[in-house]
Order: C-alpha cells, then sequence, then structure tokens
C-alpha cells in the first residue's frame, strides 16, 4: 500500500518559515482565538519542538493541531509558501501513531472505507431517523433530539436520500459517439445525502453530449480519513479510488465536490506516480462545464423576467484564482440569475471536516462572518459548489434566522436547463 510522508521529510519546508507573522493576518482560526499556537507559525514551531524532542504530545498539543480547517490560506499567503496545511496532516498522522486515533476519527474512517457498513448504516439511518432526528422548520435539515459527544444538539445536518445516487443509475451512460468519456467521482455527500447535486450533475453532462461513466467500486475520496490522521486508511481508500477511476480511460474525471477535488487533486499525489497522474485528470465539474463551452449555452437561453437575486459563497478548495471565477461566470448566464456580490464570499464557512466536529464554538463564530454577508447581500439563494459547504451555511442559516436557500451551482445550471427545454 502506498504511503504518505513522515513529519520528518519536512525538516527542510520547517526551516523555510522565516517567522514573519504574514500568516496570522489570514488564518481564520488565528483570528477568532488570538492564540499563536494554532496559526501556521506557531503550528510550525510545534512541529521544530517535536522534531528536536523538546515537547511531548500532550492534550493541550494535540487540541492545538486539531485547530485547522486545512483551509490553505497560510500556505497562499506565504512568501516562501510553506506547506504548513500539510506539515498539520504529517503532524495528525503522527498523533495517531503516537496515541491512536480518536473516537471519532475510527468511527468515520472506518465507515468510509466499507462501502457495505456504509450502506447499512445508511439504511438504518433512513429507518430510525424519526427516532433520533427531529426536522428543523421549513424543511432545512434534521437535529438530534439526545445529547451527543460529537454532534452537537443545534447543528442541523441534511438528511440520508431515500436511495443513493451511484444505486439509481448504470455505470455507463451514452452520450454522442464523437464526445469525451467523462468518470464522474460522486463523493459521499452527494451519493447518500445530496443525490439531487450528482442529478444535476448528469444533466448538464448530457447537455453537451457527453459519455458518462459512474464507477460502483468508487469510495470516499479519503479527506476525512486523513484529516483525522488515518494516514494508512486515507491510502487504501486513494488506492481503491485509483483502480476505480482508471479502470476504463476515460478522458476526464470530474467532481461536484469541491473538498473531494482537494482530496483527489492535491493530497494523493505524493502517493506515487499513478496517484499524480490521476491527480492531473481531474477537474471541477464547474470548470470542465466551462471549458466544453457551457457558459456560451447557458447565455443563450431565454431570459427570464425577473431573475432571482443570487450570491455564491467560494469555497476554500476552489480558491485557486483559476478555480474560483468559473461558477460565478456560470452562474451569471443563467438566464434566471442575477448575480449579486456578497460580503465575505470567500471567507471560510467553518466546516473544515472534523475541525467542526470538534470545535464547533468557533465554527459558529466564522458562521456568524457568513450571515452578515449573506444577509446584506440581499439575496434569496445562496448557491456554492461544496455539499460540505451547502451543509455547514444551511446550519448558519438556521442559526441566524435567515431566509435565503442554500443550493449548489450545479442545481442551479439544471434547473434552467430543464426549463428551457420544457418551453
Ligand atoms: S508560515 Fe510563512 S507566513 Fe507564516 S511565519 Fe512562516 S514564513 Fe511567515
Ligand atoms: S490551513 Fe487555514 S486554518 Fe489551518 S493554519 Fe492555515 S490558515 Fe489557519
Amino acid at each position: 500500500m502506498s504511503k504518505h510522508q513522515e513529519i520528518e521529510d519536512y525538516r527542510q519546508q520547517l526551516r523555510e518559515c522565516v517567522k514573519c507573522g504574514t500568516c496570522r493576518a489570514h488564518c481564520p482560526v488565528f483570528k477568532q482565538v488570538q492564540s499563536e499556537a494554532v496559526v501556521a507559525r506557531g503550528k510550525i514551531s510545534l512541529a521544530e519542538a517535536l522534531l528536536d524532542n523538546k515537547i511531548d504530545l500532550d492534550q493541550r498539543i494535540i487540541s492545538d493541531i486539531s485547530q485547522c480547517l486545512a483551509c490553505g490560506r497560510c500556505v497562499k499567503n506565504c512568501p516562501n509558501q510553506v506547506p504548513t496545511d500539510e506539515i498539520i496532516l504529517a503532524l495528525r498522522r503522527r498523533i495517531a501513531q503516537k496515541k491512536g486515533l480518536t473516537l471519532f476519527g475510527r468511527g468515520v474512517s472506518t465507515v468510509l472505507q466499507h462501502p457495505r457498513l456504509m450502506s447499512l448504516l445508511t439504511r438504518l439511518g433512513r429507518a430510525f431517523s424519526w427516532l433520533v432526528f427531529r426536522k428543523v422548520p421549513k424543511g432545512s435539515g434534521l437535529r438530534l433530539r439526545f445529547p451527543s459527544p460529537y454532534i452537537s444538539r443545534d447543528r442541523t445536518i441534511p438528511p440520508i436520500a431515500p436511495q443513493a445516487f451511484r444505486q439509481r443509475h448504470p455505470e455507463f451512460i451514452a452520450g454522442e459517439p464523437n464526445k469525451p468519456l467523462v468518470t464522474f467521482f460522486t463523493g459521499c455527500m452527494i451519493n447518500y445525502m445530496m443525490p439531487e447535486i450528482g442529478e444535476s450533475v448528469l444533466t448538464a453532462l448530457k447537455e453537451l453530449g457527453m459519455n458518462i461513466l459512474i464507477p460502483k467500486d468508487q469510495g470516499c475520496c479519503g479527506l476525512p480519513a486523513l484529516c483525522a490522521g488515518d494516514g494508512p486508511g486515507a491510502a487504501r481508500l486513494a488506492d481503491r479510488n485509483l483502480e476505480a477511476l482508471t479502470a476504463h480511460k476515460a478522458d476526464y474525471i470530474v467532481t461536484a465536490c469541491a473538498s473531494c477535488h482537494s482530496g483527489l487533486t492535491k493530497h494523493f499525489r505524493e502517493l506515487g506516480p499513478d496517484h499524480a497522474q490521476m491527480a492531473g485528470k481531474v477537474l471541477d465539474i464547474h470548470e470542465f462545464l466551462y471549458q466544453q463551452g457551457l457558459e456560451e449555452k447557458l447565455r443563450s437561453l431565454p431570459r427570464q423576467d425577473n431573475p432571482r437575486p443570487v450570491t455564491y459563497h467560494i469555497p476554500c478548495h476552489l480558491r485557486k484564482d483559476d478555480l474560483k471565477e468559473t461558477p460565478r461566470k456560470l452562474l451569471s448566464a443563467l438566464p434566471s440569475v442575477r448575480l449579486v456580490d456578497m460580503k465575505h464570499a470567500g471567507a471560510c464557512c467553518g466546516l473544515g471536516g472534523t475541525f467542526s466536529v470538534y470545535h464547533y464554538d468557533i465554527s459558529k463564530q466564522l458562521g456568524n462572518i457568513k450571515a452578515e454577508g449573506i444577509r446584506d447581500s440581499g439575496a434569496e439563494v445562496v448557491a456554492t459548489a461544496c455539499p460540505g459547504c451547502i451543509m455547514q451555511l444551511q446550519d448558519t442559516i438556521n442559526h441566524a434566522g435567515l431566509p435565503q436557500q442554500v443550493c449548489h451551482v450545479l442545481e442551479m445550471i439544471a434547473t434552467d436547463l430543464q426549463n428551457a427545454q420544457k418551453s
């Protein structure tokens, strides 16, 4: 099985931190907690001290290392591009090696590595949902009825779908003979909780005549296991996906989940040349649709008289310059949409994988920043490009008592395409 780098392998990059403190101005967690131990510079100092045997992995240090959203802002703004996000993941792997995974981390990682167990749990979750959860008003999600050590009772989570997305469709959907073969990597949230996003992806791909492959053997992208510190588990998932996604030599691999995109394109390259080669084929769905000319097609649809004001939240994992504008370009081309700006559009929603489980209070503080932007935007709908952000933004909106709907950009695209076909 392939293996990630150890924290010792980052010695050179650690030395490249000149302790300038620029990262303090960009770290969303530091802005909330104002503790040097949580910012990139502080974490780099912790890693150095650990490698020099000056500190032990005690509870306080483990907690400091868990306080990271893996948002990558520190790396992007660092004068030396020190890969702090990767260093933090290496530190978490070291913690797991020395102290074992947390109960929550072990649970998540185990379930995501075993699709049959996942299917069983989702079936049980559906059957007993009424017993365990209560509905949030206006059908915007569920909340736990009982206290739980990991999920706060005031947290909104999406319901499990009646049928998983990959069960609804054949592995191959034929398009036009001369068009590319596109593999759709669904990710867990779309497969089990938000299959309507998957349906929207199919609508858009079919509109362009693409031949579509939805491999049954694909699994979790591995990012949740990696963030929890389970390096071997994440690598097993990455190896399984490599086999499933490359078996048919598709022209492209697309995903509609910004976090899965980050997992597939960035975090598993170091596992070997095959992984790196596959990562080169993975595209965010918006980028792919834009490259294939969907924007022009959308602009040619008949305009609607009263387009709805819609604003766009930029997921942290799509903040790279070339990726951040494409969803917005597609949205602004839609006949039913009047795109409006949002203050803090690029601020983190506060999810950060396991971060929001362990540090939900900080997540909610970050949510307050988003709520202010959403409220002031005057939008009726908040569109974004990541199912994880959708879940967190819905939670924020519920806490703030706002009326806005949250949805995926692809859902808006599919609705306009379908309306155009009907008219
Ligand atoms: S991580 Fe980068 S930005 Fe932060 S202190 Fe080190 S060199 Fe400066
Ligand atoms: S990845 Fe984001 S949350 Fe983590 S240290 Fe860097 S800026 Fe802070």
